[in-house]
């Protein structure tokens, strides 16, 4: 995890709030988004662990009002991931075609990444509240590209003949992924907690 990971969830607030006045923050929106494409190549969803804005807000601001239920497992299978990747990318896509029918094209797009953002954070922060704090990140569209795209990149290695079986691991994982089963899983986020945490120094990538 970058040293900058706990405080960058402040972008998700200045694009929601500032977006409604100043339509040209909405294409941090479009950053994000480039960004995550090139780091997934190489490292698969590393950015969901290091640098999203609103990863981290899940983590450290979400964690603290949450439920802490379980997310259903079928979330994450590719029977809901799919048709939420195809909704949400086929409304911002008709969004982003109308307003560039319009005479304020640069404002439009800005407004409709934006209200993109402000949208997606309400339904994440609610389902994080409700659920565990990264519900939402089983089936964010941006996530799920992600694992498409390099999914099999930069995997976490685990040394069993130097583990105890403490389970301090799984208890760190933000995505509530089984670490000591780890193998090739795509959505591991690489935040590198469950490193860090492991009494035995037996994972590494
Ligand atoms: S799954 Fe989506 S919201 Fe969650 S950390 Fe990754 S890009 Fe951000
Ligand atoms: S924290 Fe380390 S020793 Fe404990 S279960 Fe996980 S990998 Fe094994
Ligand atoms: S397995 Fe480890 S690196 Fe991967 S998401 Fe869980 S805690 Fe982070």
């Amino acid at each position: 995890m970058l040293k900058i990971t706990p405080y960058i969830w402040l972008i998700v607030f200045i694009v929601s709030i500032g977006g409604l006045w100043f339509p040209i923050l909405g294409y941090v929106m479009a950053v994000v988004m480039l960004t995550l494409m090139t780091t997934a190549v190489f490292r698969g969803r590393w950015f969901c662990g290091n640098l999203c804005p609103r990863g981290s807000l899940y983590d450290f601001t979400v964690s603290k009002m949450s439920q802490n239920r379980n997310v259903p497992s079928i979330l994450s299978s590719y029977r809901v991931r799919i048709p939420v990747f195809v909704v949400t990318m086929g409304f911002m896509i008709y969004r982003l075609t109308t307003a560039l029918g319009t005479q304020n094209t640069f404002d439009n797009i800005g407004t409709v990444l934006a209200s993109m953002c402000v949208t997606m954070t309400i339904i994440s922060v609610s389902m994080g509240t409700y659920l565990k704090p990264r519900a939402w990140c089983a089936i964010c569209p941006m996530g799920t590209l992600q694992r498409v795209l390099g999914g099999s990149k930069y995997q976490l290695k685990m040394a069993h003949d130097k583990c105890i079986d403490c389970k301090i691991c799984e208890k760190k994982c933000p995505m509530d992924l089984e670490v000591r089963d780890i193998g090739n899983n795509p959505d591991c986020i690489k935040c590198g907690r469950c490193v860090v945490a492991c009494p035995k120094d037996a994972l590494e990538f």
